[in-house]
């Protein structure tokens, strides 16, 4: 998937349909069946996650006590950018909810308060970062920078200008720190966020999540897609991938999201650390202690 996903040069969103479903194999039927058994495996794939983040907190736990060699700041950051309504929400409840919560570090970026606006634009995004060990994700980043920024004329055209260059030098440095960043663009269609943001007035239950400037935006459609474009095109780089994930269909989004992340802790090759104590002995002090049957430590007295 990450082959499948990254995006190529010259970028040209428009060529990338919504709707389609690039990599699901071929068993996965058709109709309903396909969504189902998306979702299944998505469930499947979350198991393994799991497993894979508690391997990379181990391992950053046992690095930072010296006890094991590689970068002791390993973690993996997952960006999310998307178009209002993309699912970028449901992406992380989906995917990152298949984790332990205790090992995920989940930011999201609104608005910059007028404190963060007295820095420079990374400033809040190097305070969010991840710590070693975690797996982070953006709802939002310094993308919004180069796209809301740039549409809305938040700043002086030179100014979003010199941000690529900005956001790939900051890239390449927090990869030298060891983190893996995984960007991802969740591609919905003009037709489907017209859909979504329907639903969202209709159900008085989401109408926390609707916000009337999300229609000034939807006004800049065309825009927003040549922003992104831009920030794909000049942002893509092997240190810091960008993936494209058709979106309008949610249980293929989360289905690719999860490949995409499997696929990126297996190029970390993690494993479980040795133990930084002597097993035998700990064993050995543990029965000296008694309450210990069949070389099962009893748990609340079972
Ligand atoms: P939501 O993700 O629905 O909570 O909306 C967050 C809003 O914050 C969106 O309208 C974004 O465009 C906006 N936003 C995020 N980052 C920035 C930024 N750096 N500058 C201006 N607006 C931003
Ligand atoms: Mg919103």
């Amino acid at each position: 998937m990450r082959r499948l996903l990254r995006v190529t040069e010259p970028v040209d969103l428009g060529a990338v349909d919504p709707r389609s479903t690039p990599g699901l194999p071929d068993r996965a039927v058709t109709g309903e069946h396909r969504k189902a058994w998306a979702r299944a495996q998505v469930g499947l794939l979350g198991a393994e996650l799991a497993q894979q983040q508690e391997m990379l907190y181990a391992t950053a736990q046992a690095a930072e006590a010296g006890r094991h060699a590689g970068s002791p700041a390993q973690r993996v950051l997952l960006v999310l950018q998307a178009m209002d309504s993309g699912g970028k929400d449901g992406t992380i409840k989906r995917v990152a909810g298949a984790m332990n919560p205790l090992g995920l570090h989940i930011r999201s970026f609104g608005p910059p308060t007028p404190e963060e606006l007295r820095h420079d634009f990374l400033w809040r995004i190097r305070r969010a970062l991840p710590p070693p060990g975690y797996v982070g994700i953006f709802n939002r980043s310094h993308y919004e920078d180069v796209l809301v920024a740039r549409v809305a004329s938040l700043v002086p055209e030179a100014t979003w200008r010199a941000r690529y260059d900005e956001i790939n030098a900051f890239e390449r440095d927090l990869a030298d720190d060891g983190v893996t960043l995984v960007k991802v663009l969740l591609h919905i269609s003009y037709a489907e966020q017209g859909t979504r943001l329907l639903a969202r007035l209709d159900d008085p239950r989401k109408h926390w999540k609707y916000n009337p400037a999300d229609i000034d935006a939807r006004a800049r459609w065309d825009d927003y897609q040549a922003a992104y474009a831009d920030a794909l095109g000049r942002c893509d780089t092997d240190a810091a991938p960008w993936f494209v994930v058709p979106a309008d269909r949610k249980w293929y989004r989360d289905w690719a999201v999860a490949h995409l992340l499997h696929e990126t802790f297996d190029t970390l090759r993690l494993g479980y650390p040795p133990a930084g104590f002597d097993v035998a002995r700990e064993r050995e002090r543990l029965r000296a202690g008694g309450a210990v049957a069949d070389g099962t430590v009893e748990v609340n007295g079972r």
